[in-house]
């Protein structure tokens, strides 16, 4: 029999977990990431992407990018309201009246649910990747005000997907199941669910595992997209005065727009302040335009007060609706991305005076509380003894001297984890495991608990050796780490007493120092990425250079193409100086040097009227690309330029990470 697993399938991100040696998990999708966007896309090829990858393609394929598609399930065209189908892709009923989604790529139309079924697939697929195992059924959750076809559409979707469902889970009760909250003999609870698109307040009363929702609320039209809207109104606004153009009229503007301003939003929950910039973001007359604003929270906040005001009704209608008092409220939980919004947090302290509980990352609560239902069921948490958990991270050091976690900090005990690594050099016979508890990523700053070695590894080229190297940390807080020759079967391992054998104040002080070190290593990390893009668009222009050698002859361009090199000299310049600022400029100003190069090249073109076939496709024009709608909608893949966007949006790829671990020992 295959496995069940808890899935939060959420209107902006999904989630998947499972139970694993007696503990809810989340699994991490095939791209890395512990939540997946819940968008479905076509590409021009009718492939289809979901995920990361749809998300992806959001700015360049609007109309093959489904995103949203919670909101339609279950409902008839007739009960959708007019926000709800304003979206960039092509909404629409059928002759019964339910709604339908089409992609002009497919040249199909299609239910929501079976685009939904696409995105259970995809976390199932995740998950049965993880576990080695198939899966056959899953807990899902839905919001707990939705009806009864809307709640038949998402089993549906399930089906379609090729699982069962074994349970229907409200998503309030399972963020309090994930809270424990089902042991205590009685309880209030009140949950506050911000979401990407939603807002939803629930009061349970829990009682010896009883959940009751006494109470929903909420606002279908309120989430964390209304807080971009209000950062994307405020640079619009601010474009419009100084240049007279609206940048909310030009779609892919306005969905560039709107991803740096989540950007940043995101960021203030952590910073006081960041920058917005958007190089290229349109032109006029005088060439390219580009945005760069200092943003705060003073600001954010400033923009926000009517969102704000939104949130209270909501929570206030369903206390009353309770029948209890404010100060009746035993427990507040945050639920939702949004709720790491700090003046979010703030409100919350304002209408119900106690601390929330926050011990639970607001993104997964909802997904674990879907995996102890499943475990529930399965039989797997019968005993489930919520006691202790690892105060900092347990893992080992790599070859280059990174720390490669097992266990993360925060993660309850008992617990097994395991991982295959392999030898660094050919003919390796042994491989030294040490293993270091700690935050940091380099593996020398953080505590060595012990090392030990594994020999008689039979001679075999680099990283053809595997070896298993597993932790276990027992109910009593005793690691023990072990390292198996999986062609041999030779094993050896270590007992280390006291996982935690910290005292409080060493691990406030190791957690405290990794704070104040992780800003230093983010600034390293920006320095390297920025460099990486740096010397990505040298390339590009030393292609485009030598294009121009070709088109024009040494001579035909050369003030642009002077001028390129002069930018590339200067980039190359500043590539290894400290100063990122200067980076930032030469690259810049390279890339309007490509930019004038370029327009020579879209000048050519124009007075050569019989213009080659292949000039477009073996060169281009960068204008061409940046500014222009056909050229999007046409070809938007072979887009060097493009790519380029991406990778500053999007950070870079994870295998340009320079701190992702290479496995080897
Ligand atoms: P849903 O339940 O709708 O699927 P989520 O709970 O995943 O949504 O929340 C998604 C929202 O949370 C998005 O609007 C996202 O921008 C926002 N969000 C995620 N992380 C943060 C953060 N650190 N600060 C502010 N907002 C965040
Ligand atoms: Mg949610």
């Amino acid at each position: 029999m295959g496995q069940i697993v808890g899935i939060d399938l959420g209107t902006t991100n999904s989630v998947v977990g499972v139970v694993e040696a007696g503990r809810p998990i989340v699994i991490a999708s095939s791209e890395g990431t512990r939540t997946t966007p819940s968008i479905v896309g076509f590409t021009k090829d009718k492939e289809i992407v979901i995920g990361d990858q749809a998300r992806r393609q959001l700015v360049l394929n609007p109309k093959n990018t489904f995103y949203n598609l919670k909101r339609f399930i279950g409902c008839d065209w007739d009960e959708l309201d007019e926000s709800s189908i304003s979206v960039p892709y092509n909404v629409k009923a059928n002759e019964k009246g339910n709604v339908r989604v089409l992609s002009p790529f497919t040249g199909r139309e299609y239910a929501p649910e079976e685009l939904v079924s696409s995105i259970i697939r995809k976390l199932i697929n995740d998950a049965e990747t993880y576990l080695g195992d198939t899966v056959d059924s899953a807990v899902i959750t839905v919001p707990a005000y939705f009806n009864e076809s809307q709640r038949q559409a998402t089993k549906d979707s399930a089906i379609l997907a090729g699982i069962k469902v074994d349970r229907i889970l409200n998503e309030p009760t399972a963020a309090a199941l994930a809270y424990g909250f089902e042991k205590s003999s009685s309880n209030k609870v009140l949950v506050f669910d911000l979401g990407g698109g939603t807002f939803d307040v629930s009061l349970l009363k829990i009682s010896n595992g009883v959940f009751d929702v006494k109470a929903t609320c909420g606002d279908t039209q309120l989430g964390g997209n209304n807080f971009d809207s209000k950062i994307v109104d405020w640079i619009a606004e601010k474009f419009k005065k100084k240049y007279n153009i609206d940048l909310r009229r030009d779609r892919q503007a306005l969905q560039r727009l709107t991803e740096a301003a989540e950007k940043a939003k995101c960021e203030l929950s952590g910073l006081q302040k960041t920058k917005i910039s958007l190089p290229f973001i349109t032109t006029n007359n005088d060439g390219p335009l580009h945005i760069e604003e200092d943003f705060d929270r003073k600001i954010f906040e400033s923009l926000c007060q009517d969102l704000l005001d939104r949130l209270l009704e909501p929570v206030q209608i369903a206390i009353d609706d309770s029948g209890w008092q404010a100060q009746d409220i035993d427990e507040v939980v945050l639920v939702g991305g949004s709720t790491r919004i700090p003046m979010v947090q703030q409100l919350v302290k304002t209408l119900v005076p106690n601390d929330p509980c926050q011990s639970v990352n607001p993104d997964e609560v909802v997904a674990i509380g879907a995996v102890i239902q499943s475990g529930i069921i399965s039989g797997d948490l019968r005993d489930l003894l919520l006691n202790d958990i690892t105060p900092l991270s347990l893992g080992l050091e790599t070859i280059g001297g990174l720390m490669k976690v097992l266990i993360p900090r925060n993660t309850p005990i008992p617990v097994r984890q395991s991982d295959v690594f392999s030898t660094s050099e050919s003919n390796q016979s042994s491989v030294v495991v040490q293993v270091r508890q700690g935050e940091r990523p380099l593996a020398s700053e953080n505590k060595s608990l012990g090392k030990f070695r594994l020999s008689g590894i039979p001679p075999a080229p680099r990283g053809i050796p595997q070896v298993q190297v597993a932790f276990d940390i027992d109910a009593n807080g005793l690691l023990e780490v072990s390292a198996t020759d999986r062609t041999t079967g030779r094993k050896q391992s270590v007992t280390i007493s006291g996982g935690s054998n910290l005292n409080e104040e060493e691990i406030n002080s190791i957690i405290s120092e990794a704070k104040l070190k992780a800003s230093e290593d983010r600034k390293k990390r920006s320095v390297i990425d920025r460099k990486n893009n740096a010397l990505t668009l040298i390339a590009q222009a030393e292609k485009r250079l030598r294009d121009a050698s070709l088109e024009f002859g040494p001579y035909g361009a050369e003030r642009q193409q002077r001028a390129v090199e002069i930018a590339i000299q200067d980039v190359e310049d500043f590539l290894d100086d400290d100063d990122p600022q200067e980076l930032e400029l030469s690259v810049s100003s390279l890339q309007e040097a490509l930019f004038g190069l370029n327009r020579k090249f879209a000048a050519v073109k124009k007075v050569d009227n019989n213009p080659l076939q292949g000039i477009k496709n073996t060169f281009g024009s960068l204008k061409d690309e940046l500014f222009s709608d056909d050229y999007w909608d046409d070809d938007p893949w072979d887009n060097e330029m493009n790519s380029n966007y991406r990778n500053k949006r999007y950070g870079n790829s994870r295998d340009d990470d320079p701190w992702d671990n290479d496995y080897f020992l």
